[in-house]
């Protein structure tokens, strides 16, 4: 037998074109060396151009996934994405307290770049409420968390961050890619202040870019790294996946397609 792998699990949506959500994740666990576990909760019928149709998963499927998946294997991290619903939101953050999994990444997953809406706008108020105060590391993009805060950034990042964290999560990555620009700056702030990474733009949007960051954070904290060190780390090895990013279909880049 090899050595055994840090298990992660992603609690999000299915991605029928394998280039977001659970496909997204599950193939951004293997590349950096955890195993992947996962608990669906709405499966989209999807492409490179868009959602054509999203089913939530009844909330005894979501919950007797979760369960499985935690009586059996020690979970060293968790990841959340697209819950779709308020009663979804709220069953993964009473399931998530009552586990207490050592990391746990959330995804404020919203709306997809194509347009389609992922999380119910009565969402909302159970995201923010139940389930980011149980967070390490929070991950919305300018568009989520201008949702979250219930206003505009503009360049006041900063303000913002210290607003996101006030939500409860012990970090916030504030990602900067709608922010415009030839370079994109991410930030992570917490309780000791900001760390800004700064990357330049690459000439295409990479489809499930967010989920991918997301999950590599997950595996990174679960392989033993700092959130600091996790956060660096995930930015740098995204860069690299991006340079080999293509078009699998007729639409978008998926940035994991390789
Ligand atoms: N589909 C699913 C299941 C997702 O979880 C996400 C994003 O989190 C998307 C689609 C949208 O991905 P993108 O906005 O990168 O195109």
């Amino acid at each position: 037998m090899t050595k055994a792998k840090p298990n992660t699990l992603t609690i999000a949506g299915s991605d029928s074109g394998g280039g977001a959500g659970i496909q997204a994740d599950l193939k951004t666990f293997r590349a950096l060396g955890t195993h992947g576990l996962s608990a669906i909760t709405a499966v989209t019928s999807q492409n490179t151009r868009g959602v054509t149709a999203v089913h939530t998963v009844p909330l005894a499927h979501v919950r007797s996934q979760i369960e499985a998946v935690f009586a059996d294997f020690p979970v060293a991290g968790v990841k959340t994405g697209m819950l779709g619903s308020a009663a979804i939101t709220r069953l993964v953050a009473k399931e998530l307290a009552a586990r207490q999994p050592a990391w746990l990444v959330v995804d404020p997953v919203m709306i997809a770049t194509s347009g389609a809406r992922l999380l119910d706008e009565n969402a909302l108020d159970a995201l923010t409420t139940r389930l980011i105060p149980l967070a390490d590391i929070l991950t919305p993009n300018l568009p989520e968390a201008e949702a979250l805060l219930g206003r505009r950034i503009g360049k006041a990042f900063d303000e913002a961050g210290a607003d996101l964290l006030a939500l409860g999560a012990r970090g916030v990555l504030l990602k900067g890619g709608h922010a415009g620009g030839r370079e994109i700056v991410d930030r992570y702030y917490d309780a000791h202040g900001v760390l800004a990474f700064r990357h330049p733009r690459l000439p295409f949007e990479g489809h499930g870019s967010g989920c991918t960051l997301a999950s590599a954070v997950t595996a990174q904290l679960a392989r033993g790294k700092s959130p600091h060190a996790a956060v660096r780390a995930a930015i740098s090895w995204l860069d690299k996946a991006f340079r080999g990013a293509w078009r699998p279909g007729g639409g978008a880049v998926h940035v994991l397609a390789h």
